[in-house]
């Protein structure tokens, strides 16, 4: 395995749990995260029912009420869905909707990878690329270490060496926007801005996201706006003048809670076209390595970890056989994931946008004159996502 990120080390702990014995390869000199919340679906719980770690998981995590979206202008909401409504988890087979700070969430995979005898979690280990003999693989690591293995997985995130090797398909596509995140102690967000809901504030080529964090002791903030600057990684700072200048025509609501931070990190937002391919014999890709995506469905994590458990069942359904598992697991992945990445590019359009076509937007969003309010929600315009998959139990047929 290279990449110990959240994809890299939940396909360890997939294949430990089914009895394999993996070694991840990561860069870093420790195993951990940065930045700030990750949003899961009812689609990502079902995989850690099947991973055992529902119960970490809800040691940190945050139920919130609704996904709200205002209209950052007028201060209009524009729609909600009750997520932490009775009738949600009842449509999403008792599965919830979660945010998780992103260091909670990869020290629950790191400690249960730590528990689990099969794991050797290895640091200070770069990836330089891979030949592949054809009844193993090697992997050659930075400083002339050469690592043979019985297959190789690619999780080594959004610029990949494994993918530049296999599909050399250049860097990927910088979408213009930039993200700026922090996370505030509770003590410090004013009473009437706290909620217990994710709320995006939707605005002209910008958007706030704000949701309480960890057990609500911290308050996450995502602000992101279109510009022309690029810079790689994810521990850049940002300018916060700048930011303030992007959103100084939105609501007092909006400009306060940006006020509240002076130190922030910039995120340069990328993406790529999905693939239908992104395995080669005994080696392949998973998460942001194989399927970059916008941040705008919030579920670049979560498809990590399906793949993560797509791949180890199909590892074991296949007899060990890496290649053909690969196959499986790409066949049944590729679609899916290419929906989560164009689906979120149009997702940033609807909240960026301006003029005649924000209106348009709020209108069509709205619910009509018809609604009942009384009426059970069906939560049909999500369903495909949040629904989830079924874990493989037998080959493709
Ligand atoms: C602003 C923002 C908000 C987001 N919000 C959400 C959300 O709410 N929900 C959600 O599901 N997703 C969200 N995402 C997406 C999510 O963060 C990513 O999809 C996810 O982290 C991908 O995990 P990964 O393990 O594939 O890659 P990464 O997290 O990038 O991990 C890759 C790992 O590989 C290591 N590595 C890299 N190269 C090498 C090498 N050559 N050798 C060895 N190791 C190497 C790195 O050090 C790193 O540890 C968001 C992303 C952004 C930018």
């Amino acid at each position: 395995m290279l990449g110990g990120g959240i994809g890299g080390l939940a396909v360890a702990l997939a294949l430990a749990r089914r009895g394999r014995a993996v070694r991840v390869f990561e860069q870093g000199a420790e195993f951990k995260e940065i930045g700030a919340g990750i949003q899961l679906g009812p689609n990502v719980y079902r995989m850690f029912e099947a991973l055992g770690l529902t119960s970490a998981i809800e040691r940190y995590c945050v139920h919130p009420d609704n996904l709200v979206m205002m209209d950052a202008l007028t201060g209009e909401e524009v729609i909600r869905l009750h997520v932490g409504a009775d009738a949600f988890q009842e449509r999403f087979s008792g599965y919830r909707y979660g945010v998780i700070h992103r260091g909670d969430l990869h020290q629950v995979l790191l400690d249960a990878c730590s528990a689990e005898r099969g794991i050797e979690l290895l640091t200070l280990k770069k990836g330089e690329r891979f030949e592949d003999p054809g009844d193993r693989v090697l992997l050659h690591l930075e400083g002339g270490e050469r690592v043979e293995a019985c297959a190789l997985i690619g999780a080594d995130g959004l610029w990949s060496r494994m993918r530049a090797q296999m599909l050399a398909d250049g860097k990927p596509r910088v979408s213009g926007h930039i993200a700026y995140r922090a996370v505030l102690p509770r003590a410090e967000v004013p009473d009437d801005l706290w909620q217990n809901n994710v709320v995006l504030w939707a605005g002209p080529k910008t958007h706030l996201v704000h949701y309480p964090l960890r057990r609500g002791e911290l308050y996450n903030l995502v602000a992101v706006f279109h510009s022309d600057r690029y810079e790689e990684g994810w521990d850049v700072f940002g300018d916060a003048d700048e930011l303030r200048r992007k959103f100084a025509n939105e609501r007092p609501e909006v400009k306060r809670l940006l006020d509240k931070i002076n130190v922030w990190k910039m995120w340069v937002l990328c993406d790529r076209e999905p693939v239908r391919h992104y395995s080669q014999g005994r080696v392949t890709l998973l998460g942001d390595a194989a399927h970059p995506m916008l941040q705008y469905l919030a579920q670049g994590a979560n498809m990590a970890i399906e793949d993560a458990v797509v791949l180890a069942a199909y590892a074991e359904i296949s007899g060990w056989d890496f290649a053909r598992a690969f196959r499986w697991y790409e066949d049944a992945r590729y679609l899916r994931n290419a929906r989560v990445q164009t689906t979120a590019r149009y997702y940033g359009d609807i909240y960026h946008a301006s003029g005649v076509v924000r209106e348009v937007r709020n209108w069509f969003l709205a619910p009509g004159p018809e609604a009942d309010p009384g009426a059970k929600p069906s939560f049909e315009g999500v369903a495909w996502l949040y629904d989830g998959i079924r874990i493989p139990t037998a080959a493709p047929g």
